[in-house]
């Protein structure tokens, strides 16, 4: 195993991970050289039906053409090409069911299965073009299913399984999907949770939906509408296993994907095919470090998200991994889950968010230190920012000291990784993202568009196009150019909505949303500064932090704080101890105007603390649109505590 050499609060690479490590500086210097020329080079990762005449066409701005002219087959490339060069025997996917049941599905299965799928599929009548609703939980099928739509350039829509009836309705409405692909029920916590009864209200009187295709994963019962339903195990599983694909555009639209709705009403954002698929397989082979053949690689995300399409799906797969697909939560059937399942298969890059490290952190390193964890060579942080805290927690208690950590700065709409180190090349700071890609241009800016040096915090854009950007919202261009690109229109810059600073090493770290940056007295404070300060006294495991307004200062700080397991809330000398930990951490000025103390945050589907509800709370105010909070009955307890408070 291979470690980093620490230097103050820098880790740079040891030498025996920089030497076999996938990327070198290499790749920086030929993307400086000649960017474009760069991607052509990365685009030859996959395997191309026909060649591309252009690298990129930008003349219809904010609308990118990448690879024109190219063509290719999406499926063909995740899957047919690794049985093609002799690596059938391989295996991709290591399922693990929340009860217990196991499966692995090698190369050569799995190109099996997605040609029963997709015979299947065009049985039903489906045509390239049109799209597909997929509303499972985390079951190969749910990757069979998407692989199936690739291989036969059908756009697919996959919406979280933890959504409402309501939210899968207004997703199928608005991409007009005729297919749905669904469970009869997901397991949950030890017990079958239905699906399909959501996904009947779903579609009852949807009417672009022609079938509903149905896995049987926990044999609960269900209503049927003849004609229109159909079990899976008696069309997929009896359809043959022979499947010729066809190659399609490289712009060929590949999927829908709604956003979190973190700030707002969830935007269906559109990836195409052959800059999507470079940019996954370039980020996956070279942030990850990833072998094929040797390493297990495990993404904790759900494929409802854009982590699961990019880094458990395309990325991966067209890397030809072995990688691990967990089906329940962390905590089932209790909190060994992961690491029983890391020491199980020996999994060696583990990819997860912040909000789940600081979970294990609270939940104490007893835990993880139970088990034999000295497969991990890598691991990956997504989806927030890091705090400092818990990237140290995950690199000594995870990564035994010594594991490089990639913290991964990239949104739906980028479809691909940004920012983030190379692992073997990039020393890392404890919750900083360091620096964008190779083959990626970012810059940090004011109002007026001029470029910040180190301290400043601005706005974080993206000042060149990108392979796997986003080429639109689906049915709705105006709000496109609207929500990114008219922010700084003059410049043609993609406004990615976070604030970001460079700190005197020239380092990046992003501050985490816009909005979230508070004005305190004329400071400009961000709300991940002062969590983290809040995260990295002992007695806090989470905080969440929001500006409310206030009559002197502008916006005052409110913080929620979730203790740590076995620590006592001793009331107001515990909140003193935490200002005066803040107003050391960082300035007086940072101080909270209030802290409570709470059982839960308020958190997006994906995981994500919701702050602009808590900012709803703080100001007093009607709750914003909930529909993709995972419990909203976690406010109950927190409107109690603010009133006391
Ligand atoms: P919506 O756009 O609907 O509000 P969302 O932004 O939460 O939802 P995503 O696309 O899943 O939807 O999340 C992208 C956002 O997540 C980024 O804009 C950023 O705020 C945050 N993020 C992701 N990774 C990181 C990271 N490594 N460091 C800091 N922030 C991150
Ligand atoms: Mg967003």
């Amino acid at each position: 195993m291979s470690g980093s050499q620490q230097v103050g609060d820098v880790f740079a690479p040891s030498l025996e991970f920089a030497t076999v490590a996938n990327a070198g500086p290499e790749l920086q210097a030929a993307a400086d050289a000649d960017r474009l020329a760069f991607w052509d080079t990365q685009a030859r990762r996959l395997d191309w039906a026909s060649p591309w005449s252009e690298v990129l066409d930008w003349s219809d701005a904010p609308v990118a053409k990448w690879f024109v002219g190219g063509e290719l087959n999406v499926a063909y490339n995740c899957v047919d090409r690794h049985v093609l060069a002799g690596n059938g025997d391989r295996v991709a996917i290591h399922f693990e069911g929340e009860p217990g049941d196991t499966r692995s599905l090698t190369y050569h299965d799995l190109l099996a299965e997605v040609s029963k799928a997709a015979n299947t599929f065009t049985d039903l009548g489906l045509v390239a073009g049109d799209r597909v609703a997929i509303y499972m939980p985390m079951i190969p099928e749910a990757i069979i299913a998407m692989l199936a739509c690739a291989r036969l350039g059908l756009t697919h829509s996959v919406v979280f399984g933890g959504f409402s009836s309501h939210a899968l309705r207004s997703r199928i409405d608005d991409a007009q999907a005729k297919l749905l692909v669904t469970v009869d029920g997901q397991w949950r916590r030890g017990a079958p949770a239905p699906l399909k009864a959501a996904a009947d209200e779903a579609v009852s009187g949807a009417e672009s939906v022609e079938h509903v295709l149905v896995v049987k994963r926990t044999g609960i019962d269900v209503e049927w509408t003849e004609g229109r339903d159909l079990w899976w195990h008696e069309t997929v599983e009896k359809a043959s296993d022979q499947h010729t694909p066809v190659p399609f555009d490289a712009e060929h639209p590949l999927f829908i994907l709604y956003t979190s709705g973190t700030t707002g009403k969830p935007k269906g954002i559109i990836h195409t095919s052959g800059g999507y698929l470079t940019q996954a397989s370039y980020t996956h082979h070279n942030v990850f470090d990833h072998k094929p053949g040797t390493d297990v690689y495990w993404c904790t995300a759900d494929i409802g998200w854009v982590t699961g399409h990019t880094y458990i799906v395309y990325g991966p797969l067209s890397n030809g991994v072995t990688q691990v697909v967990y089906e329940g939560t962390p905590n089932s059937p209790n909190e060994h889950r992961h690491f029983e399942i890391i020491e199980k298969y020996g999994v060696s890059i583990y990819y997860t968010a912040p909000t789940l490290i600081r979970t294990f952190m609270k939940w104490g390193r007893a835990i993880p230190d139970a088990h034999d964890l000295s497969s991990i060579r890598l691991l990956g942080s997504v989806g927030e920012p890091i705090n400092p805290e818990a990237w140290r927690w995950y690199r000594e208690v995870i990564g035994a000291n010594s594991a490089p950590i990639v913290d991964t700065w990239w949104q739906t709409e980028t479809g691909a990784i940004m920012i983030s180190p190379l692992p073997g090349v990039t020393a890392t700071k404890p919750g900083s993202a360091m620096a964008p890609l190779p083959g990626i241009s970012a810059k940090i800016v004011d109002d007026e568009a001029h470029e910040l040096g180190h301290g400043g915090n601005g706005y974080l854009v993206l000042d060149q196009p990108w392979p796997a950007m986003l080429r639109g919202i689906w049915g709705d261009m105006d709000r496109y150019r609207e929500t990114y690109w008219s922010r700084y229109a003059e410049q043609g810059w993609y406004f990615a909505g976070d604030g970001a600073k460079y700190d005197e090493d020239g380092a990046l770290w992003v501050l985490g949303r816009v909005d979230d940056v508070m004005n305190v007295s004329g400071h400009r404070i961000s709300t991940s500064e002062v969590e983290s300060a809040l995260v990295s006294h002992p007695a806090v495991a989470e905080a969440a932090v929001v500006g409310a307004a206030d009559d002197t200062t502008g916006q005052g700080i409110v913080a929620f704080v979730i203790l740590r397991e076995n620590v006592e809330n001793t009331g107001d000398q515990l909140v003193k101890d935490l200002r005066d930990h803040v107003a050391v951490e960082i300035s007086p000025i940072a101080k909270p105007r209030q802290i409570s103390v709470v059982p839960e945050l308020p958190k997006t589907r994906s995981g994500k603390i919701m702050r602009r509800l808590l900012r709803d709370v703080a100001e007093g105010r009607e709750l914003g649109d909930t529909s993709t909070l995972v419990d909203p009955s976690v406010f109950e307890p927190i409107r109690v505590h603010r009133s006391q408070g």
